[in-house]
């Protein structure tokens, strides 16, 4: 007998996603972004499976080296470039591209020895704030990156979006704008689109785009379920429920206390927790499918264990199969009652679970 936790990986589906970037974006290349483990997808397992990707992005350097590890030979992009001088050896050594949003990367590219063709994403502040030029130094920066002997001379611009995942605000014209008018004059080419941008953002798809949570099969719309774009769940966070108990009304389930039974009622409990990954924060009336049947977290979650309310889903039994999120729960709405986003959720998924890999429409 081992644990019944464990996440499914549904490969067909990551496919499937990937085909819905390149429809949307068909005039686009495709950096697809595999940082965070393929957001808890497992970093190797996703990048072997897109193979018609045009790049991989990823957030540091041993992300890098371990898909070169496993002979993945595609344009592998740093997104937020060396983080020291020291590591420009190993990316001319691994033939990687650099986001540059910082002149003191300019600086540590103007002081590596010799000639070297790295190839260079220039990243500018369109208003998000975070990383990149200001535009007020982006032509002076783009020129001196011009002149270093260590950089490849087709330098590439970039921009991230703040808030594309709202198709009401504003500021993602008015940060289209600002980029458009920063770098009018330099002939290079251009990505900006994250997921939410690939969705809701035609204007911004440019060259490259660069989806993350999409390929995953999560919405990057708020209040649009993936469903309704086309998108399928790659991961299923599942288990089994390992008890079920009758409480008396006034009676409180799991640690706290605090949450009273308001009636005699059956009690679930399953055998995941937020040692696994689950977010404590997904107490009381996050909700949680049994047999694919919904109902609802009771209580706090426990390291190993939730406490599940079966009034509502009568004929259970010990051994029923449990889903947290996948195919019959959008981990969007599990997030939504827990006070956060997918994407911590997925990046959060524990390294302890088993992994089952499926390859099946
Ligand atoms: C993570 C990341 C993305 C992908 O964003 P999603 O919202 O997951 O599509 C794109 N670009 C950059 C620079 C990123 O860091």
């Amino acid at each position: 007998m081992s644990r019944p936790a464990q996440v499914v990986i549904n490969l067909a589906a990551l496919r499937h996603n990937f085909s819905r970037v390149r429809a949307l974006a068909p005039a686009s290349k495709i950096i697809s972004v595999v940082k965070a483990d393929a957001y808890g997808h497992g970093l190797v397992r996703v990048a072997s499976t897109l193979i018609d990707t045009d790049a991989f992005g990823v957030a540091c350097l041993e992300e890098a080296m371990e898909l070169r590890d496993a002979g993945i030979r595609k344009p592998i992009i740093l997104l937020e470039g060396p983080y020291s001088g020291t590591e420009l050896q190993d990316i001319t050594r691994l033939d990687l591209d650099i986001v540059v949003h910082h002149p003191d990367q300019i600086q540590m590219l103007e002081q590596y020895p010799g000639k070297a063709a790295i190839r260079v994403w220039m990243k500018v502040d369109s208003g998000m704030h975070r990383l990149g030029f200001d535009p007020a130094t982006v032509v002076a920066s783009w020129q001196r990156l011009k002149k270093c002997s260590a950089v490849h001379p087709d330098i590439r611009l970039m921009t991230h979006l703040a808030n594309a995942s709202n198709p009401a605000s504003p500021m993602t014209l008015a940060q289209l704008d600002t980029f458009n008018k920063t770098c009018g004059a330099i002939q290079a080419q251009r990505t900006i689109a994250n997921s939410a941008g690939i969705v809701a953002w035609p204007q911004a798809h440019a060259d490259y785009v660069r989806p993350g949570l999409m390929l995953y099969g999560v919405s990057p719309i708020d209040n649009t379920e993936s469903s309704a774009l086309g998108l399928l769940p790659v991961m299923s966070l599942q288990s089994t429920l390992i008890s079920i108990r009758e409480v008396k009304k006034g009676e409180p389930v799991g640690y706290g206390a605090d949450w009273l039974c308001p009636q005699d009622m059956l009690v679930g409990i399953v055998a995941a927790g937020y040692g696994d990954g689950f977010p404590r924060h997904g107490r009381t009336d996050t909700p949680i499918t049994i047999n694919g049947r919904r109902t609802r977290i009771i209580g706090n979650p426990s390291m190993d264990m939730l406490t599940v309310d079966l009034s509502t889903v009568p004929g259970v039994k010990t051994g029923d199969p449990v889903e947290l999120w996948g195919n019959s729960l959008p981990v969007e709405e599990v997030a939504k009652a827990a006070g956060t986003i997918a994407y911590e959720l997925l990046c959060a998924v524990h390294k302890r679970l088993r992994f089952i890999v499926h390859d099946q429409s």
